[in-house]
């Protein structure tokens, strides 16, 4: 047996069969809508913005500061602040307090001369009320299933383009979220998110088809909170957070 063969064999079993050079998943469920799976390989990439800088907000005054470089007072557990910056280092961790809907803003980076490679090496994600995955991935000359990309409804949307900018560079994130709205234990509407990259729009208002899952094409439950905590992914890569602020979104009298 030759060796590619020999590695195809390995990499089926696994289940990341290599297609075009990009790792994914192409036995799994159809999404809904449209001719791909769930982390599909083959769907088409989004066209690379080829500049695109990070956009640095301060916190408004009626923001709450999730983390300004010196307090973890936020999370629990909390991972650790080095020269001012909030580093991934074991767990997830989550804020204490809960949120529904809100406006967000922060700031990430994955450290230069890292190894990186498809959906290893630089990944985190926020998941707005514990649930819905934005991904944090280094996509720049990082090529993945485009539901798993910087910027993706991580397993269901990929971003309208790349915006990422190279490893080592400070990234911004500003998205505005809405949780699903129920209705006699039925989704009227469901989550929505609008997203932001380094300036540049990735998602805009686009509706998640329910919590994120993982190689499984997901829906909503039976029942939901009105509010959650925020949580922050660790996939194993010390991924740098600053400047994170939320702002609850009320409702128009
Ligand atoms: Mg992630």
């Amino acid at each position: 047996m030759n060796v590619n063969l020999a590695m195809w064999i390995v990499l089926a079993a696994t289940g990341a069969v290599a297609r075009a050079g990009i790792k994914g998943y192409p036995d799994d469920p159809k999404l809904p809508g449209v001719p791909y799976v769930v982390h599909d390989p083959a769907r088409p990439q989004p066209p690379v913005v080829g500049t695109a800088g990070a956009v640095s907000v301060k916190p408004p005054s009626d923001a709450i500061v999730l983390f300004d470089g010196t307090s973890l007072e936020a999370w629990t557990p909390g991972w650790v602040i080095r020269d001012g910056v909030m580093v991934a280092t074991k767990n997830d961790i989550q804020t204490k307090q809960a949120f529904g809907a809100i406006q967000m803003h922060f700031e990430w980076r994955v450290p230069a001369g890292r190894k990186v490679d498809g959906q290893t090496g630089g990944n985190s994600g926020v998941f707005l009320m514990g649930l819905y995955e934005v991904q944090v991935l280094q996509s720049n000359h990082n090529m993945t299933y485009p539901d798993g990309q910087a910027g993706a409804l991580y397993g269901q949307l990929p971003p309208l383009v790349n915006a990422t900018a190279p490893q080592g560079e400070w990234q911004s994130y500003d998205l505005a979220f809405e949780p699903p709205v129920y209705e006699d234990g039925k989704v009227t509407r469901p989550a929505k998110l609008t997203l932001f990259h380094n300036g540049v729009i990735l998602q805009n208002g686009e509706s998640y088809l329910g919590p994120t899952e993982h190689r499984k094409l997901t829906t909503y439950p039976a029942t939901h909170p009105a509010a959650a905590p925020l949580r922050l992914q660790f996939h194993g890569d010390p991924v740098e957070y600053r400047n994170m602020w939320v702002r609850p979104l009320g409702k128009r009298d």
